[in-house]
């Protein structure tokens, strides 16, 4: 509670959620008709454990993971990789992620990331804009308590 109102006093703005958000151009992501191969190669080159799915006008669907493609081509006893190019991503991934739109408080982006460790941005349009992370989240935090 403390910490809270010391983050309310220190005037963390919906302005800086703006400026903390990664923007779409510099997102990862994958469409859900992608083939599991192709998402699969975009995850592992970009490092991620997951990222957003968009469909072609850059709405956000929902997010994949190598967790769930993985999982979707464990055989009984071996890892069929020849499985990866039957699948699409709309078959393994979820719809479940998280989002706020851009003119919303930093204290839901907080809240958010407990336990997402990213959160999609929208537009009022509900295009997809950008995401922000645990790691800016908690810069920021940081940042705000060092000069308090
Ligand atoms: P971080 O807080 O920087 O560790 O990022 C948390 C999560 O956000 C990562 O594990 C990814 O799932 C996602 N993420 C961060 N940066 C990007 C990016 N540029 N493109 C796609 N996903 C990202």
């Amino acid at each position: 509670m403390i910490l809270l109102q010391t983050l309310k006093n220190s005037q963390i703005t919906d302005h800086e959620i703006l400026q903390l958000m990664i923007p779409q151009e510099k997102v990862a992501h994958v469409q859900s008709n992608h083939p599991l191969d192709h998402a699969l190669l975009v995850l592992i080159k970009s490092g991620y454990t997951a990222i957003p799915v968009l469909d072609p006008e850059y709405k956000v669907q929902g997010q994949v993971g190598k967790a769930q493609i993985l999982d979707s081509i464990l055989g009984m006893e071996r890892i069929e990789m020849d499985r990866l190019h039957d699948y699409s991503v709309s078959d393994v991934m979820t719809e479940k992620v998280p989002r706020m739109k851009q003119d919303e408080t930093f204290g839901k982006a907080l809240m958010l990331s407990i336990n997402h460790p990213f959160v999609c941005i929208e537009d009022e349009d509900r295009s997809f804009i950008g995401i922000m992370t645990r790691r800016s989240i908690l810069a920021l935090i940081h940042r705000h308590l060092e000069k308090i």
